[in-house]
């Protein structure tokens, strides 16, 4: 090999290494939960690289804000949040060290998912002094199938406007996303059809959009107020409510209290079902479709039991 071709055959393979790398060209997407950080791979594709700043075992609402995810966020093309408060705890205290006008309040570079979303139990009055965490409403809303079309389409107009060069794909993704969501909705909706109206109780109020898409009844919560450590007397309260009105499960997450659920459980013969909303908690569960299957058949499983 002479030094001339052996020179043209360094650029090519110099030149075909950055093509190839898809480091070097993608987006650098945040999501605040890994849930959101799901959706944006899905419509993302091999065009961006999406951290996520919550463990899936944290409590979205109380996320330790670490200094390494203000790095993070100054790097970031684009920063999906849940919005309505689900972040208030630590999101804004981070971004105030932040420096990057991308993803600045209404800048393209900025997702609030909420956006578009009705919100479900948006109180009349409340008093964040008594420490309720959900004062815009119930900012919970991924398990409603029909929410997470509204947020994959606003993911993809803001990539595409961010990223005109791959815009077509970043649809194209959509297009995929949507169908596939519609097939999957039906058959959501046939597994837990048998069980329309099944009293269920939740740990925290983070079910109400499942519960309100798929028919299913809230009829209690161990937490007194959203946030809030329940007292004993309120938890006395619930133990009759399941009672009267035969609950037999009582759903929640990784971080809430075990212990009190189990209390509970004990004296009313229900079940306390580990039902994780951010993907990867539960074994193959680190994509929506995975998530949700995963938790519909949990839910439609333990129910059954209970005839
Ligand atoms: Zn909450």
């Amino acid at each position: 090999m002479n030094k001339l071709t052996h020179m043209l055959t360094s650029l090519v393979l110099l030149g075909w290494s950055i093509a190839a790398a898809p480091v070097a060209g993608q987006l650098r997407v945040v999501a605040t939960t890994p849930d959101l950080g799901a959706l944006a791979r899905e419509i993302g594709g091999a065009a961006v690289e999406v951290t996520v700043l919550a463990k899936p075992t944290e409590d979205p609402h109380f996320v330790d804000a670490r200094p390494s995810l203000i790095v993070t966020l100054n790097r970031a093309d684009l920063l999906i949040e849940g919005g309505a408060e689900l972040e208030l705890g630590w999101l804004p205290a981070l971004l105030q060290g932040v420096r990057n006008t991308k993803i600045a309040a209404g800048a393209p570079g900025r997702i609030l998912a909420a956006t578009g979303v009705t919100m479900l139990e948006v109180p009349t009055t409340f008093d964040r002094s008594r420490g309720d965490v959900h004062a815009l409403g119930n900012p919970h809303f991924m398990l409603d199938p029909l929410n997470v079309r509204l947020i994959v389409t606003q993911i993809a107009e803001h990539l595409a406007q961010i990223d005109a060069a791959s815009a077509e794909q970043y649809r194209a993704n959509l297009q995929r996303f949507d169908t596939r969501l519609d097939a999957k909705l039906a058959e959501w909706q046939a597994q837990l059809a048998p069980f329309r109206g099944a009293k269920i109780v939740t740990y925290h109020r983070d079910f109400v959009y499942l519960a309100a898409r798929f028919g299913l009844d809230v009829v209690a919560t161990l937490e007194e107020r959203p946030g809030i450590a329940p007292s004993p007397a309120h938890l006395a309260d619930v133990i009759n409510t399941m009672r009267t009105q035969g609950a037999r499960v009582i759903l929640m997450q990784p971080y809430q209290n075990r212990r009190t659920a189990e209390t509970v459980a004990r004296q009313t013969e229900a079940t306390v079902l580990d039902m994780p909303q951010q993907p990867g908690v539960a074994p193959n569960t680190d994509t929506y479709f995975d998530l949700m299957d995963h938790l519909v058949r949990t839910l439609a499983t333990a129910l059954g039991r209970g005839r």
